[in-house]
């Protein structure tokens, strides 16, 4: 027969710290507490074996449970000399759940369960303290009333404010053992209108009540999302902890806290917390009383500070890892309630970590574990003056939410329009925002000009999330309660005046706070250090830690990390990152620059081969100069260029105003332009007239970039640097479409470095998103020399989902848990991801030299990372800023596959 009760107290408990399956993390927490000494009031946890057979058997416990609490329930009441229901000396318990992750959603603890009309008589006799006695049944009365009778707090809430003016006590520590009886007797009548039935006095139905309560609220709508959300299993369970009581509120040498062994938002190794004099657990929270910090503790209890010193280093020695405590303080003696590993941002993940490294806690290897790949984003983004934001929240200055995107804080004087922001660059009239309902391909020059992008449509992957992310902009999408009415160029929001153009605004893509005005920003540590110079690594602490821990991480990793990068300058960047090369280059972002986006046109509007070559060969000189710099840049490491991917109509102007303008620009009759706009509009232009199917249509296309990348090969050669250039040919589905784009490919490059006489080593070989090319993979490794998953299209391709289109259904698929996640944030390992590992397979049975790697916005996801080091692929590419996240979170993923194959 399974256990289903464990026991904990006097100073030994039947399970420990490695138990969270069973017992949940609270109630792993107090037995391993109890088993190292720590003082812990003695209790016993339902395991969470029980919540699966509650659900398994209709709502039922198994038989022997009944009879396994009984003799737990003996075994405190014989620990702490008090009998559960007894008028005497009555034993009080808390009842607390405990999942094995913290949950939020989950019931609310109930204190001081097994009061009742006679047992309160007994406590305050026992206790010699009435007033104390009928304080607790009130919180009683309270608390169970909410959360297993289901009765609203307010009205007790509203009771309770009523006595506090009525008696003028400035605190429910000050109201009157009197006012407390007349308050009990207004709950008791309370629950009894409500209810049509008393308040429960039988200690055993309010033990089993609660008992009941813990386990339904499993099911419940806010335990049920949050799981959802954090890909928490619904089998799990929760465990039910009862614990015999302490008491904070028995008079003015009693207390409860929480506290920190170390500061959880900087990292510092101090002491951090706050506690209340003469008050119960949940008071701390409630904040009808303000807690005090803990250095006030020092002075006025200095004995049972003394004894929480000792505990908290006790247990932070013991979890070798920061801890987040609650304690009460119980006639100046301490008890510990709860330890688990304390949540903390990243620059305390980062700080910790490498001090306990440093202080001979854990090793190197541990350090790496500890920080959660995600976080050292925070390292890298700009933040804001803290003093002016507090300023500017006080102010009423925030104007609502949106979806964190990008990293950092940004102000910046407001445009509407894309062009706007290039043109503010260009004069260099100050940083702005750009705020949109959403963004599109042709909004990308204004958002690299932009300090930040502000969006009220679209979710952590549209196209802004996205672009924002890759260039390391603050981003703030998705902020609905905003309204951009692009007509009278106003940012609206209810209860505050409008925006409008050039109006100062200030956006936070850590948080998603968007407030208006200027809130005073400055890079970060890092960036500093790393990119601009402006600061010495021996001025910057968290630089150092940051290069000691993605240092580790590199002796660790076998999968490499290369970057996504279109520019010399993302190139450089990256590169100070720790990118190993460069896994994506979308050679058609150059094409959308302000200098030769007419070439481009041109090129496309070319009625004969002779003038789209002329078009061409006047692009070429600009496509080299590119290459030239990303080739100087990367000074030998890896560059992967694919060539020309989207379909030609989106470098043309869509509304009659701006096909009107260009026309006139490009000295051609606008009704020409129009037609041709109107030729190229595809019905489905995902699925349309774009990748290799353009090379293979106009191969002067590809030709002239291929012959552009090998100019600047060769050139930067022979000045002495290095060069490995990789033409990638995107959209390959068939065998014919990739040798003939390959062959021609090679020619061209052979030809130039003919020309040149130098010797350029190089490969050709091809993007892996069209799920046919996933099957056909053996066939296509004979003729390239690489696969680069394109899992962004490949996702989009295998689900049959636009990605653009998406999100207005992914999100309730995401809900209705159809999807346990959005696939475009992190790959779907079960459909597209068998498709990368069957590739891959595939691609090595024919040519075992075969590289492979990864380029679609999975490969800065640690998640999807994980996965694809266990598919056995050679690399992953993402954006600049997430170089520092994909090389933790390689190494992380190394560590777990290391221990898997044992
Ligand atoms: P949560 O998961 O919301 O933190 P807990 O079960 O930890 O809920 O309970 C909240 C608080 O209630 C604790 O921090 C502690 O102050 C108080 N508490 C819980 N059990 C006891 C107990 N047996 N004696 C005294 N206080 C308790
Ligand atoms: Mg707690
Ligand atoms: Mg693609």
């Amino acid at each position: 027969m399974s256990q289903y009760v464990y026991y904990f107290g006097d100073g030994h408990a039947e399970g420990n710290a490695k138990m969270k399956d069973v017992l949940g993390g609270k109630g792993a927490g107090l037995a391993e507490m109890t088993n190292i000494g720590v003082p812990v009031p003695p209790g016993f946890t339902i395991s969470t074996a029980v919540c699966t057979y509650f659900y398994e058997h209709g709502k039922q416990y198994p038989p022997e449970l009944k009879d396994a609490v009984a003799a737990n329930l003996a075994n405190v009441e014989a620990s702490v000399g008090r009998k559960f229901g007894d008028r005497g000396k009555p034993l009080l318990v808390s009842v607390r759940s405990g999942a094995r992750a913290s949950m939020p959603g989950m019931m609310d603890t109930i204190l001081n369960l097994g009061l009742n009309d006679e047992t309160v008589q007994g406590l305050g006799a026992s206790s010699g303290d009435e007033r104390f006695a009928l304080d607790s049944y009130r919180r009683f009365i309270q608390m169970y009333s909410d959360v297993v009778l289901e009765i609203d707090r307010e009205h007790f809430e509203h009771e309770l404010v009523a006595v506090r003016e009525r008696v003028g006590a400035q605190s429910d520590a000050k109201i009157p053992a009197e006012s407390l009886r007349e308050l009990v007797a207004t709950y008791k009548k309370i629950v009894r209108d409500k209810l049509g039935r008393d308040f429960p006095q039988d200690v055993q139905e309010q033990l089993w009540g609660a008992v009941g309560a813990v386990f339904n609220s499993w099911n419940n709508q806010r335990a049920i999302t949050y799981r959802a959300l954090n890909g928490i299993p619904d089998d799990w369970g929760t465990a039910v902890n009862v614990q015999s009581m302490v008491f904070g509120n028995m008079g003015d040498d009693c207390a409860t806290g929480v506290a920190f062994t170390r500061n959880p938002s900087t990292g510092e190794r101090k002491f951090f917390g706050e506690f209340l004099p003469n008050a119960q657990g949940e008071d701390v929270v409630a904040g009808i009383r303000t807690p005090l910090p803990i250095t006030k503790l020092e002075e006025t209890m200095p004995e049972a500070y003394g004894q929480l010193v000792d505990v908290y280093k006790k247990l932070e020695a013991h979890y070798r890892d920061m801890q987040d405590i609650e304690f009460t303080i119980q006639s100046r003696k301490l008890y510990l309630l709860q330890t688990r590993n304390g949540k903390r941002t990243g620059f305390a993940a980062v700080k910790i970590a490498c001090d306990m490294v440093d202080e001979g806690l854990i090793t190197n290897t541990e350090a790496v574990e500890r920080v959660e790949a995600n976080q050292i984003i925070q390292l890298l983004a700009p933040v804001f003056d803290a003093e002016e934001k507090a300023r500017a929240l006080k102010e009423g200055r925030l104007l609502g939410r949106g979806l964190p995107a990008g990293p950092g804080a940004a102000a910046g004087k407001v445009v509407f329009q894309a062009d706007h922001a290039v043109r503010a660059a260009r004069t260099g009239s100050g940083p702005v925002i750009l705020v949109r309902i959403e963004t599109s391909p042709e909004d990308i020059a204004g958002m690299h000009s932009a300090a930040g992008v502000l969006t009220t449509r679209g979710g952590l992957t549209s196209h802004a999330a996205v672009v924002a992310r890759g260039m390391g902009r603050s981003c703030v999408v998705g902020a609905g309660t905003l309204q951009v009415d692009y007509h009278r160029a106003e940012l609206q929001s209810s209860g505050h005046e409008p925006l409008e153009e050039h109006d100062w605004l200030s956006i936070d893509g850590t948080t998603g706070e968007v407030i208006s005005g200027q809130i005073k920003t400055r890079p970060s540590e890092v960036a500093q250090v790393l990119l601009y110079g402006t600061m010495k690594a021996e001025e910057s602490e968290t630089y150092r830690n940051f290069e000691r821990l993605l240092r580790w991480a590199d002796e660790i990793r076998t999968l490499g990390v290369r970057t996504n990068a279109d520019t010399p300058e993302d190139a450089r960047v990256a590169r100070l990152f720790g990118a190993q090369g460069i896994g994506l280059c979308r050679t058609e972002h150059m094409f959308f620059a302000a200098d030769r986006i007419n070439k481009v046109r041109e090129m496309i509007l070319a009625r004969t081969t002779v003038a789209r070559r002329k078009a061409l060969d006047e692009l070429l000189p600009h496509q080299r100069e590119d290459f030239d710099g990303i080739f100087r840049e990367l000074a030998g490491l890896p560059a992967t260029i694919r060539l020309l991917d989207p379909p030609l109509h989106e470098f043309l102007p869509h509304t009659e105003a701006a096909v009107a303008t260009i026309a006139r620009e490009m000295g051609i009759r606008s009704d020409e332009l129009k037609r041709r706009v109107e030729q190229l509009i595809e019905v489905n232009p995902m699925l349309g007239h774009r990748g290799c199917r353009l090379g293979i249509t106009y191969p002067e296309i590809y030709e002239m970039q291929v012959r552009a990348m090998f100019e600047a090969a060769c050139a930067v050669k022979k000045d002495g640097i290095d060069v490995a250039p990789e033409v990638m040919i995107p959209l390959v589905g068939t065998i014919g479409e990739l040798q003939l784009t390959a062959a021609n490919a090679r020619r061209v490059a052979n030809e130039v470095i003919q020309e040149a006489g130098v010797q350029v080593d190089y490969l050709v070989g091809t993007m892996i998103e069209i799920p046919r090319a996933a099957l056909i993979a053996d066939k296509l490794s004979d003729t390239a020399q690489f696969f680069s998953f394109g899992t962004n299209d490949l996702t989009q391709m295998t689900f049959g989902y636009s990605r653009d289109d998406a999100g207005t259904f992914l999100p309730d698929y995401v809900e209705k848990k159809i999807l346990p996640k959005d696939p475009f944030e992190s790959i779907d390992q079960e459909g597209v991801g068998q498709l990368v590992r069957l590739g891959t397979e595939r691609g090595r049975s024919t040519n075992a030299n075969l590289k492979v790697g990864v380029c679609g916005e999975h490969g800065g996801d640690p998640e999807s990372i994980r996965f694809f080091r266990s598919c056995g692929l050679d690399y992953v590419s993402c954006s600049p800023y997430r170089v520092p996240v994909a090389r933790l979170a390689a190494a992380q993923a190394e560590l777990e596959q290391k221990a898997y194959e044992g």
